[in-house]
């Protein structure tokens, strides 16, 4: 007989017929109540098995996270705390599992101990219910942008070019560490490299994306990025997921406009597709605010939240704004900030981020017309000189969850800038070919998509969002 999901099992079979279904056990109660899970629901299948079916040997074997093959009658349930449950006439041990070593007790773990045991987390509740929202939100991505008539675009993984990320990528290299060919100023010749030049490993798409916009229109990339950057934060990871639209013939109110349209798109679908992970996701965040104390609790519950940011506009505010808000702030002016904001031009903390977003605004924000000291070189010069059309996102709980920008479209103002921020110009040669051949106003944005995976879950820390999280000292798995 092939297995049915339990899933399909829980809420659409009828009953009284015969299923078979394979999973892990989560639990064995009383020699009599199996859990089984299969992955495919939140909710166990409740397996009852009479005494008389078991030999001892076998009994033995049914343990939590042996996976079982079983067949039997779905029949109303007899017991509390479920509908259904089978009734099981056959049972077979697919892989047994020692209890006493097994590490993903039927009790709570700490997601510090389950980091460590990245390989058998994922047969937790938490992280089963996170990956599948996961999952949701990335289908949810390629829907909304191949709706709106967006091609999904490929950029490489390995670059050529590190205009971008000066000092915080990752070198990729077949040359031999310990005895590298030299030039004549006696530095690896990375000439005699693989590609016969220095590579890296992409700190993100862009720039190629915006090659393929100024002739497909409107694209999207959806892959993994790098970065050597030594942030030991719960929102920073070295290889993680972006996300990056660019469109030709947007302005930035264009590009604010599809970002916040973006995003109030996914959280419904997952809203709608995940209701059950994001009820229990919920009610265990409800649950560890609980034990904080008062001050550091949030004001809403999860679900709330996600709702929250589907029915409000975010809110759009310039960052000569931010600036005056926040120098006149109280913890600014009573010196509570690690970095106190005092001149025109400073590049705003995380502390700043969420002050704005939490406390004074208490809804996403959209900060937009940056200093352009703070920006990269490719953003649009505003007439006034000093700032770019640039714009992030901040979040309650994340602080920046999109970076985006107009791209500076003019030749000479792009040449300019290049030539002030010391950049190799040599190397951008066909970047500057698009503002040579048809070149026009177009805009884009990259969105971390761990961070919005952590802001629909509600998971404190990034390394709980992805499968095997890659961190300064830690590559395991
Ligand atoms: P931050 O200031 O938070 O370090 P950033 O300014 O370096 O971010 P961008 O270069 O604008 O970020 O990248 C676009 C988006 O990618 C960010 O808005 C964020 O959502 C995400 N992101 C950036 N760095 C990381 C990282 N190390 N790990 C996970 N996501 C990241
Ligand atoms: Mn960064």
């Amino acid at each position: 007989m092939k297995a049915a999901k339990i899933k399909t099992l829980l809420e659409t079979s009828e009953l009284d017929q015969s299923y078979a279904v394979q999973g892990w056990v989560k639990t064995f109660r009383a020699n009599r109540f199996i859990a089984l899970n299969d992955g495919s629901s939140l909710k166990n299948l409740q397996c009852v098995v009479s005494f008389e079916q078991l030999e001892d040997t076998l009994l033995k074997r049914i343990t939590t996270g042996a996976a079982l093959h079983l067949e039997g009658t779905l029949v109303e349930s007899q017991g509390e705390g479920q509908k259904v449950e089978l009734q099981v006439e056959k049972i077979r041990v697919l892989g047994d599992s020692d209890p006493e070593k097994y590490p993903i007790q039927p009790k709570k773990h700490s997601l510090e101990f389950l980091r460590e045991k990245a390989h058998l987390r994922i047969r937790t509740t938490t992280f089963a219910a996170v990956m599948r929202v996961r999952s949701a939100l990335s289908f949810a991505v390629h829907k909304f942008f191949q709706q709106e008539g967006f091609y999904y675009v490929n950029t490489p993984i390995i670059t050529g070019s590190d205009a971008e990320g000066a000092g915080e990528m990752f070198r990729v290299s077949t040359l031999d560490i310990k005895n590298p060919p030299l030039n004549e100023e006696g530095n690896p010749d990375y000439k005699k490299d693989f590609f016969g030049k220095e590579t890296n490993l992409t700190v993100s798409g862009q720039l190629e994306a915006e090659s393929y916009a100024l002739g497909l229109g409107e694209v999207y990339t959806f892959g993994p990025t790098f970065r050597a950057e030594n942030s030991n934060t719960t929102r920073h990871l070295a290889e993680f997921w972006m996300i990056e639209p660019e469109m030709a013939f947007y302005d930035l109110t264009d590009n604010m406009n599809l970002a916040e349209k973006f995003i109030t798109y996914v959280l419904k679908e997952v809203l709608k597709d995940c209701a059950e992970d994001l009820e229990f996701l919920d009610e265990r965040l409800a649950k560890e605010d609980q034990s904080k104390p008062q001050a550091e609790r949030s004001p809403m519950r999860l679900i709330e939240k996600i709702k929250f940011v589907i029915e409000n506009d975010f809110k759009r505010v310039s960052y000569t704004e931010a600036y005056e808000i926040l120098r006149n702030s109280k913890p600014n002016k009573k010196k509570k900030f690690q970095f106190l904001i005092n001149e025109w031009g400073v590049d705003l903390q995380s502390e700043h981020e969420r002050y704005l977003v939490e406390k004074h605004f208490k809804c996403p924000v959209i900060l937009f017309d940056y200093p352009a000291n703070i920006k990269a070189f490719y953003m649009r010069r505003n007439e006034d000189e000093k700032t770019v059309r640039a714009m992030d996102i901040l979040f309650p709980g994340i602080g920046e969850i999109v970076g985006g920008s107009q791209r500076e479209e003019r030749l000479e103002v792009l040449e300019k800038r290049i030539q002030e921020m010391n950049i190799d110009a040599e190397e951008l040669w066909w970047y500057l070919d698009l503002r040579r051949f048809g070149s026009v106003p177009h805009s884009g944005f990259g969105l971390g998509f761990e961070r919005l995976v952590q802001f629909t879950t509600g998971m404190n820390n990034i390394r709980d969002v992805i499968p095997f999280p890659r961190t300064p000292q830690n590559a395991a798995f």
